[in-house]
Formats: C-alpha cells, structure tokens, sequence
C-alpha cells in the first residue's frame, strides 16, 4: 500500500486547444498568447496574421535593420512584456466571465482583452508559480510549417503561399504602414 500523489506540471495541446486550456482565445487580433495585448497584427493574404516578432530578437541583433528582408520597416522596438502566472491570476481574478457552458453570445468587454474565462487549473495551488503552463504540440505545429515551406518552395498549386494575392497585400502594407501601432 501506499499513497500516491499526482501533480499536473503543465498541458500539452494544439494551438485551437490552447484557447481552452490557457482561457486567452486563438482568434482575432490579439491571439498570439505571448504577445498579448501588445501585440502587432494586422489583414493579410485574407487571414489576421501576427507580424513584428523581430522585437524579440535582441536589441543589436542586425535582422532588426533589415528592412528590405522583411516588410519594408526596420524593428526599433524593445520586446513586449512578459507576463508571470502569477500576473496573469491577478488580471483574471479582476474580470467577471460568464458561467461556464453558458452560451451567451455578448461581446467581450476590451477590458478583458483576449481572456475569455478563468482556467480551472489556477485552482491549483501552484499553478500561478509556474514558468511554463502550456505547450504547443510539435506534431501539429511542424506538419503545419512544413506544409507551408514545401508547397511554397514546389509552388505546388493550392498548397503554395506566394500568391498574387499574398504579394499585393504586401504591397498595400508598406504603402498603408501596417507595422505602425
Ligand atoms: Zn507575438
């Protein structure tokens, strides 16, 4: 006999289960679950895509000067900020949710950013201390790159990116300045 003890350490999931289990959602303008609410997105190609991710990069990092290389913009900003767990309990324990289930179809107030209910496992007494709380499964993420970088490089039809429709988008963001926040 003996007793034993379980401890979830953190979820392993895909990006649309991400919204589930971290209580950000993965649609609209501000669903890059690191960024969050500073990030910097925009319409492109018919899709919200999430640019300006060279803030990351350390500050004298040179593909920061490229700007021909990228969209046509240097990068001078520093990275967004990070958020602790701890941090992230706080603003959901300020915000009212909608009980669970309930499908009540009322817009999201801005002050609750991308967060759209409280995740169950803050029940737990450490998860606010942890580091690290959610993955993204790499076999959805790396089939989804690779199918992207192969039927663009092949210009395999319907597969590939670089459409004609993808290259005037581009250019409407640099005359339209979509980087500028
Ligand atoms: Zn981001």
């Amino acid at each position: 006999m003996f007793t034993l003890r379980a401890a979830i350490m953190w979820t392993v999931n895909d990006f649309p289960a991400y919204a589930m289990v971290s209580g950000g959602s993965t649609k609209g303008y501000m669903a890059c679950p690191i960024c969050t609410e500073d990030v910097t997105s925009g319409w492109h190609a018919g899709k919200v895509c999430y640019f300006g991710h060279r803030r990351w990069l350390p500050w004298d990092h040179e593909w920061r000067e490229k700007d021909k290389g990228f969209d046509g913009n240097t990068e001078r900003r520093l990275r967004p900020r990070e958020w602790s767990s701890d941090e992230i309990l706080e603003q959901l324990n300020r915000l009212d949710f909608a009980p669970f289930g309930k499908t009540v179809s009322r817009t999201r107030p801005s002050t609750h950013l991308n967060w759209t209910h409280k995740p169950m496992f803050f029940e737990l007494p450490y998860w606010s201390k942890l580091k690290l709380r959610h993955n993204l499964d790499v076999m959805h993420v790396e089939k989804n790159v690779f199918d992207t970088l192969v039927g663009t490089i092949l210009d395999i039809k319907g597969k590939t990116k670089d459409t004609i429709k993808a290259r005037l988008d581009l250019e409407n963001g640099h005359t339209k300045g979509f980087m500028d926040e």
